[in-house]
Formats: C-alpha cells, sequence, structure tokens
C-alpha cells in the first residue's frame, strides 16, 4: 500500500492518459460485446480456449471468469509484460507521453530499468537511420536496398539504419549524452576481448531494428553487403538477447503486422527480415518473422490470440522443409488451423512479390496446405505409393509425427487425417488406426521433448507469462478454470464453479461476505463513506485485505479525497489486492447495487441513509457487540469477586453482558 500521495497522482495522471481498451487491444484481439459496454478476448493468462477474459471500458478494470487475474491498466503492464510495478508505470507513461516526475525515482543506482535501455535503443536506432539515409559511409548500403526493391516509405516506416565499418563509431556519437553501461545493457557494444575498451556490435551492416510489440526497438538484425561477405561470416547476424529481447518471444514485425492479422484471422510466418518487409510494402500487412530461432511455443501462443490460422512460408530447401516439419510436430496438436507453404519454383516472398504481385502472394496464402497434408505429400514424393511397402512406409513416418502428438489423440482433426490417410494409401482405416496406437505406445516409452520441457502438468506459467502447452496432461488440466495460486474455488458436484472463486486462501466466509458486501457500497457511492465511517472503523473488518480495502478508503478520506474506484486503485500497487478490488467492484455491478442504494421507500424518516446501507452495516455492528461481548465475558471470569455489585467493575461488565442479550433476543438494530 502507498501512501505517497504525490506519487499516486501521477499514477492517476497516467491512468487517465491510458485507455485499458487500447493497451490490452495491443497484445490481444478484443471483441466488443454487450454493445460495446465490455470487450472479450481469449486470456493471455491461462490457456484459454473460449473468451474468458472481460474489459471494461467504464472502469477501466479487466478480469478473467476462469483464471481471476484482474486489475487496471497497471496490473494489465505488470502481469503481460512480467514486470514489477515501476516499470509497469514508467512504460505506460512513456507510452501516453509523459515524463517521469523525479519523486518516483526510487530506482537502486546499479539497476538500470527497462525504460532507460529502451531509450538508449531509440536513440541508436535514429542515429542508424540518419546515417543509412545522409552518410556518404552508407552510399553502398543505399545501393544494396534500392537493387533489394525497398521504397523509400519502407525504409522511413521501418527505419532501416547502417552502422558504419568503424568500432567506435555509436560511442563517439554518444559521447557526453549516453554512458557505456547502458549501451552494453542494450547490446549496442561489447567488451573488447583484448584491453577494457568497448566496441560496437554491428559493422558495416545494414540494420532492421528488431521491435516489440509496442513498438520500441529491442535490437537490431544487420545484413551484410554483398561486397563485404566473407566466407564463414553469416549474411545476416541477430544482437545478442538482452534485458528487453528475447529471441524466443518476438515476432519480428508483430507490432506492424497486428491488425493485419486481426483482420485476415490468419498470421504468416516468414523466415528474414526482407521476407516481412517487402510483404509489408506490397500491402501484405499480416506477415511476422521469426528472428534466428525455431517457432516457439510463446509465438504460437501470442498469434493464436489473434488469429484462427498460421501460415508457415517456409523455403524450398531442406533447411525450410526440416523446419517446417520440427513446427509440425510441435504444433500440430494446437487449436488452431496451420498450414505450410512452399511458393512455386522455391521463390522468395520477395522474389515472388516483384513476379507476380500482391494477389497471387495473398492467392498462395488462401490456398497453402494443411500442415499435416504437406507433411503427408512430402512423404508421397519421397517413397512414392506403387508398392504396397511404399505406402507403408508412407503411412510409418506419418504415424511417428502424430504419435508425437499427444494432444491429437481423439480430436475430430485426428479423425480426418487418419481418414485421409488411408484414403491416399489406400489402407484399411481400422489398419492405420492399429498402427498409430502401436506408434503411440513407441513414443510413450520415449518422452517427447515437449513433455520433457513441461515438468509441472499444471497451468505454471512460463518466464515469459505464457501458459506453456505442450504434453497432454497440461493440455487437460488447463482446460478447466483455474485458481490463481493459492486460491481456491469451491467445487460442486466436482464442477469448479466460477461464483464460488474466492480470493482469499479459503472459500469465502460469512464474515467475509459482509466485508465484500460493505466494499461494494463504497466502490459504487463513496459517499456513502461518510456514514459508513462515523459506524465503523477498519478494525472491525476481520480479514486481513478487506481491511487493506477500507483502510485504503479511509486513507483517502483522511486526506480529503473522495475514494473514487480508480483512486482506491491508484493506492493499490499489490496484485492480490487489486484483483480482489476489481472482484467486490464486478460483484457489485451484478447485484445492481446502484438500484439498491436509490432504492429508498424503506427508510425511516428524517434519515438520509439508505436502507440497503443500513443493513449492510448491521451485521457487522452485531458481530462487534458479539465480540465486545466475549471479551467482556472473558474478562468478568478474570476479576477478583465475580459476583455482581461487590466489584464496581465486574459490574459494568455485567450491564454490557445483559444488555448484549436483550439486544440480540430483541434483534434490534446494533447502534
Ligand atoms: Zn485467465
Amino acid at each position: 500500500m502507498s501512501t505517497d500521495f504525490a506519487n499516486n497522482d501521477f499514477k492517476e495522471l497516467v491512468r487517465s492518459r491510458t485507455d485499458l481498451v487500447a493497451l490490452v487491444g495491443e497484445s490481444v484481439a478484443l471483441t466488443p460485446s454487450r454493445g460495446g459496454a465490455e470487450f472479450k478476448c481469449l486470456c493471455p493468462f491461462h490457456d484459454d480456449h473460449s473468451p474468458s477474459l472481460v474489459v471494461y471500458p467504464d472502469r477501466q478494470t479487466f478480469r478473467c471468469w476462469a483464471c481471476s487475474t484482474g486489475g487496471d491498466c497497471f496490473t494489465w503492464a505488470m502481469e503481460f509484460d512480467k514486470v514489477e510495478f515501476r516499470e509497469a508505470l514508467e512504460s505506460l507513461a512513456k507510452r501516453a507521453g509523459l515524463e517521469m516526475p523525479t519523486f518516483t525515482g526510487r530506482r537502486q543506482e546499479n539497476a538500470i530499468a527497462k525504460t532507460d535501455v529502451l531509450d538508449v535503443l531509440a536513440w541508436a536506432e535514429n542515429e542508424f537511420h540518419r546515417c543509412l539515409l545522409e552518410s556518404q559511409m552508407a552510399a553502398p548500403a543505399r545501393e544494396y536496398l534500392k537493387e533489394r526493391g525497398f521504397t523509400a516509405e519502407t525504409i522511413a516506416r521501418f527505419k532501416l539504419g547502417f552502422a558504419p565499418n568503424d568500432g567506435q563509431w555509436i560511442i563517439a556519437r554518444g559521447r557526453g549524452k549516453i554512458s557505456l553501461e547502458p549501451m552494453e545493457t542494450a547490446r549496442l557494444i561489447k567488451k573488447s576481448d583484448e584491453g577494457d575498451g568497448y566496441y560496437q556490435f554491428f559493422r558495416n551492416r545494414v540494420l532492421f531494428p528488431i521491435r516489440n510489440d509496442k513498438g520500441h526497438c529491442v535490437s537490431f538484425g544487420g545484413r551484410v553487403l554483398p561486397q563485404f561477405a566473407q566466407p564463414g561470416v553469416g549474411k545476416y547476424i541477430n544482437g545478442p538477447e538482452s534485458d528487453v529481447y528475447s529471441k524466443s518471444n518476438l515476432l519480428f514485425g508483430f507490432d506492424a503486422a497486428r491488425e493485419g492479422i486481426r483482420k485476415a484471422q490468419t498470421a504468416v510466418i516468414v523466415e528474414g527480415y526482407t521476407d516481412v518487409l517487402i510483404p509489408h510494402q506490397f500491402g501484405v500487412t499480416n506477415v511476422v518473422g521469426v528472428c534466428g530461432t525455431a517457432l516457439t511455443q510463446a509465438h504460437v501462443d501470442r498469434l493464436k490470440r489473434f488469429a484462427q490460422r498460421i501460415v508457415l512460408m517456409f523455403d524450398g530447401d531442406e533447411a525450410g522443409r526440416n523446419a517446417a516439419e520440427k513446427a509440425l510436430t510441435n504444433f500440430l496438436g494446437e487449436n488452431i488451423d496451420l498450414r505450410v507453404l512452399v511458393l512455386p519454383n522455391d521463390q522468395d516472398p520477395d522474389e515472388f512479390l516483384f513476379a507476380h504481385g500482391a494477389d497471387e502472394f495473398r492467392r498462395q496464402i488462401d490456398i497453402a496446405a494443411e500442415a499435416w497434408d504437406f507433411k503427408l505429400q512430402t512423404e508421397i514424393n519421397r517413397h512414392g505409393l506403387e508398392s504396397i511397402d511404399a505406402r507403408h512406409r508412407v503411412l510409418t513416418s506419418m504415424l511417428e509425427l502424430l504419435g508425437k502428438v499427444p494432444k491429437l489423440r481423439g480430436s475430430a482433426k485426428e479423425d480426418v487425417i487418419l481418414n485421409r490417410l488411408a484414403s491416399r494409401t489406400l489402407l484399411s482405416e481400422q489398419v492405420v488406426r492399429q498402427r498409430l496406437s502401436e506408434a503411440r505406445s513407441a513414443a510413450a516409452s520415449q518422452p517427447s521433448r515437449a513433455a520433457q520441457n513441461n515438468p509441472l502438468p499444471n497451468g505454471n506459467k512460463s518466464a515469459a507469462g505464457m501458459p506453456q502447452g505442450g504434453s497432454e496432461t497440461t493440455a487437460r488440466t488447463m482446460s478447466a478454470p483455474t485458481a490463481p495460486l493459492g486460491h481456491k474455488s469451491l467445487r460442486v458436484d466436482g464442477v469448479p464453479t466460477i461464483r464460488g472463486l474466492c480470493f482469499f486462501d479459503r472459500p469465502l466466509s460469512k464474515g467475509d461476505r459482509m466485508e465484500c458486501e460493505l466494499l461494494e457500497i463504497i466502490f459504487t457511492d463513496p459517499s456513502t463513506l461518510d456514514v459508513i465511517r462515523r459506524e465503523i472503523g477498519d478494525e472491525d473488518f476481520d480479514n486481513e485485505q478487506t481491511r487493506a480495502l477500507l483502510q485504503a478508503c479511509f486513507d483517502l478520506l483522511d486526506h480529503d479525497e473522495m475514494p473514487t474506484f480508480e483512486r482506491i486503485s491508484s493506492a493499490i500497487e499489490d496484485a492480490a489486492l487489486m484483483r480482489l478490488l476489481v472482484w467486490i467492484d464486478e460483484q457489485a455491478r451484478l447485484k445492481e447495487i446502484a438500484a439498491k442504494l436509490k432504492d429508498n421507500l424503506m427508510a425511516p424518516s428524517g434519515t438520509s441513509v439508505p436502507p440497503y446501507l443500513t443493513l449492510a452495516l448491521q451485521p457487522i455492528r452485531f458481530r462487534r457487540a458479539e465480540q465486545q461481548h466475549q471479551r467482556n465475558t472473558g474478562r468478568l471470569a478474570q476479576q477478583p469477586d465475580a459476583r455482581a455489585g461487590l466489584n464496581p467493575n465486574a459490574k459494568a461488565l455485567l450491564e454490557q453482558a445483559t444488555a448484549f442479550h436483550q439486544k440480540r433476543a430483541a434483534k434490534t438494530t446494533w447502534q
């Protein structure tokens, strides 16, 4: 809990400049529901198959009905980017074009925040870009890009750059402005092997800025100019991974392709920087690339949030086919329409586009073969279908693949594949199924790599915050709603119920419920807090978490601030409390507390207190009286002479006890 109100003002400012719907929409595809009153999407925090996450534009909050992750824009940034609050605040401030005030600089001196590194990378990106456009040294690079067909617009839009053949160039450009330490953290420079100097990582290369989802440059891909290519040195090099750049998470061009992917419901994955940028230049905007790594679960999870279909576009060479096969094994069982495309005559995407244009390119994407069909065709090309022996060989290699994908077992997709396999190999489906179960037992005795990578059968999140699919157990357990860590869900007839999900380490007790009900009223109408404060103190709340929320409301009141939902959430930095806040607020709306508070029919004359509030306060007052009574009884027992009338203390306690009993019997209100 933060009581730093100057800080909260800034947090509030950032929040007011952040539209949660737009923020969430940057990372997942949102669909409006209830006439735009809500937005829904697949939850990125658990393995979601039906849209479970709801974003409420009016409250600027979100919540997942299955895994209970929820909160405001800061929670979203913290959960999605796996960062601490301070970093989330900084990145949202930056996104909103706000400068962090100095009073928030509680950061340790030796830790460089990600945003600093991003600033350095943004600066370097500009330097390299200007160098490409203006410098004499970059003339061959400009010539190369022109030959490859890059237009000036594409070069400007994607901010391509040039790193001169000078190990000190970027260091010299930054002198007096950027110190070496953040440059090294950004992997722009490296310590030299001999001596203690530094040198620039990219030299004499055309640079393709690699951006994260938010469009910030996190690294570069460097292409050597053809005339300087050396044997044994890669044509392309990728920047090393860093605090802000993880290859297994990042898809090159995703920030530019997001909308195109969402609209087309199709993501096309290619292998190189040029293969991404030239399609974009032609207006085919649903194309992304992997940066020097195989397709990962994190990549697929990200794309699944925007598209129903993933088209893997690979080179027709051996390496391309191997990559396709590997992707096939890993992702055939995913709940996604996976396709493989090799362009005619093994052309690269850019060659194909310049030769045939965008429409033909799109047509190729549309007719791309289903991934398993591509594999089947490959095997048929390899072995033929002439002899029984050849057909069995085709079958064997296909079943070997299917045996490695436990998620397929018993699925409709599996039926389609087996049926097709039988008809293509002219073998009976019964034989095919028999052979598959043999292949499965063989695969089971030799656990797949995917299964080994996922030793935990529960919904533990990977470092990237992506629930890891992979093994069958994972898929099965994750399809049931998962309560957040340390929180249990109530089960009715063995079925986990969302209604029963609770935010404490046990089901909601009667006491929890009445405390939550009072908070529902406060969040709905903060002006009720004046009345509430007169009646109860935060010590009247037994639950630590609800008490913290009530305390936050009182704190705001003490600072002459109306404890609006926004202000309360500003005062909260704890994720569990935030979840609770959003949950209670949501309950308030479901129960239509606002309408209940307005219902004044039952109000005794002369009072402005809504009867609903009086009703909600009563059980808390009663509990307080009861607890007081128990304490009194305890003290009474300890009095030296407990007989009434002999000891004034005992007498007073006895009187109180009698009053308690009378009141309880009369069921009067507890004033
Ligand atoms: Zn969820």
